[in-house]
């Protein structure tokens, strides 16, 4: 759609959250007559802010005025499954996602981030990498900001930077980045794809569905599933595909090799920089950056750039993020590892001995891939939340010393205690955070207070 068809047209927006209001907001002002339709109560001040912009509304739940549209915009916090929507595409209506929608007004290219882990980080990174090269950047999507409060604003010249979640992919059409990045796919959200993992990747992968002529897939090649997609995808159709790999010497692509990241754009070979010189320590953060760089020589960035940008970046907070030192002991905070494969990382990135906080609120969590990095690694578990008894009795018996933690308090004592210099105490819980915290940031920063108070 373009943004003249938009004028006059019935629009419903379903979810009154940041992304939803954003969406709602950005129609609007293109001439639609939109309203909203939110599950919950109206939050302070929402309603004012809505008569405000001229946009009708309903809230504490969907009814059939919702219906009456010519399209839907579905916020990424509302599941595919509600009845609004089931019963929209029943009859046939149009439901968009509000990165689709935002996309229909933006003239700049985008570098879209999708994948199970690892998005924030990436995103982040190549925020930073086109900022340091003077490029006007917008860096929004999943990460916190809107997409669709940065369109009207954007010149042709600047770059956006998206992070996108699965939920934002199931609702496009036409959505076409001029470079996409897919980290990795592993199980994640299967609450919201019907418990199959199938469905959940089928997601992932329409990230670059709409790709054509020289658009380009920046693609994990050591991901058995997206690479087998790839490939099948390029059997199909014309799609410009380039892997990154710590695996294999890619013939294009991105590899590592004695130490060094290793560019084949084209037929000529460039040796970038040590990985030594990273800023992101870890065997994931080597992805990410590998995918970084990819994506931003395919956008022209000077390799010095590149260089120096991923030299400099400052990390993401709540990621792998260093507290402080302590009595010789380092604490981490990787609040954000709400789920196994991201704490399989935190592990592995380890060389040190370590205290691991982990539990909460369990997503159906498989723990057997962690634990022979626990036996390896961990002396000491400390289980914390809803799910800390399964913790417990998957990784306990692989630790010397287990404990079970009513609080965060008591799990920073415990580690404490037990935690000799030299040592790491890392909080990278594999699970929500919603059993005790309002949010992943919330648990990191009582994490943070309580260790900087020891
Ligand atoms: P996302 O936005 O996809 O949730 P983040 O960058 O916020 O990803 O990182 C989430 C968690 O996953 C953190 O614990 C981080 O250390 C870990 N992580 C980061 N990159 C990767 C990766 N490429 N593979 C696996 N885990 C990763």
């Amino acid at each position: 759609m373009t943004p003249t068809d938009i004028q006059g047209k019935n629009v419903t927006v379903i979810g009154g959250a940041r992304s939803g209001l954003a969406a709602a907001k950005l129609l609007k002002r293109h001439g639609a007559s939109v309203f909203l339709t939110e599950q919950k109560a109206a939050t302070e001040g929402m309603t004012a802010e809505l008569d405000a912009a001229g946009i009708g509304y309903e809230f504490g739940g969907h009814t059939i005025r919702a219906l009456e549209a010519d399209f839907l915009v579905v916020s990424p916090g509302v599941p595919s499954t509600v009845n609004i929507i089931v019963q929209a595409e029943r009859q046939k209506l149009p439901v968009y996602s509000e990165i689709e929608v935002a996309s229909w007004f933006c003239h700049a290219p985008i570098v879209a981030i999708t994948g199970s882990n690892g998005k924030t980080t990436t995103t982040s990174l190549l925020g930073h990498l086109f900022r340091q090269s003077g490029r006007e950047t917008v860096v929004a999507g999943n990460i916190g900001y809107p997409f669709a409060d940065y369109v009207d604003e954007l010149s042709d010249d600047a770059v956006v930077v998206l992070e996108v979640s699965s939920f934002q992919l199931d609702h496009i059409a036409t959505f076409r980045p001029t470079v996409s990045v897919l980290l990795n796919i592993t199980p994640d959200h299967l609450d919201r794809y019907n418990y199959d993992f199938n469905e959940y990747a089928q997601s992932k992968f329409r990230i670059f569905k709409n790709q054509r002529g020289d658009d380009v897939l920046v693609y994990n090649h050591d991901d058995d599933l997206v690479r087998d997609y790839v490939r099948w995808a390029q059997t199909r159709r014309d799609l410009q595909a380039l892997g990154f790999s710590l695996n294999e010497e890619l013939e294009t692509g991105a590899f590592v090799r004695d130490g060094a990241l290793v560019l084949r754009l084209t037929q000529d070979e460039e040796v970038l920089m040590q990985a030594e010189q990273l800023a992101l320590r870890g065997r994931h953060n080597l992805y990410n950056s590998l995918a970084a760089a990819v994506a931003a020589r395919i956008m022209e960035i000077s390799s010095d750039v590149v260089r120096e940008s991923l030299t400099s970046f400052q990390g993401v907070p709540h990621r792998l993020e260093l507290v402080r030192t302590h009595h010789g002991v380092r604490y981490i905070n990787d609040s954000k590892a709400t789920n196994v494969n991201a704490v399989w990382y935190a592990l592995e990135s380890f060389n040190e001995p370590l205290v691991l906080i982990a539990g909460g609120r369990d997503k159906g969590n498989d723990y057997a891939s962690l634990k022979p990095l626990v036996e390896e690694k961990v002396h000491t578990l400390i289980a914390l939340g809803e799910s800390a008894d399964k913790v417990l009795r998957e990784l306990g018996p692989l630790t010397k010393q287990q404990f079970h933690a009513d609080t965060m308090e008591d799990a920073i004592r415990f580690a404490h205690l037990f935690a000799e210099p030299g040592d790491a105490v890392l909080l990278s819980p594999a699970c929500s955070s919603f059993d005790m915290f309002k949010n992943y940031e919330d648990r990191g920063d009582v994490f943070r207070r309580l260790v900087m108070s020891l």
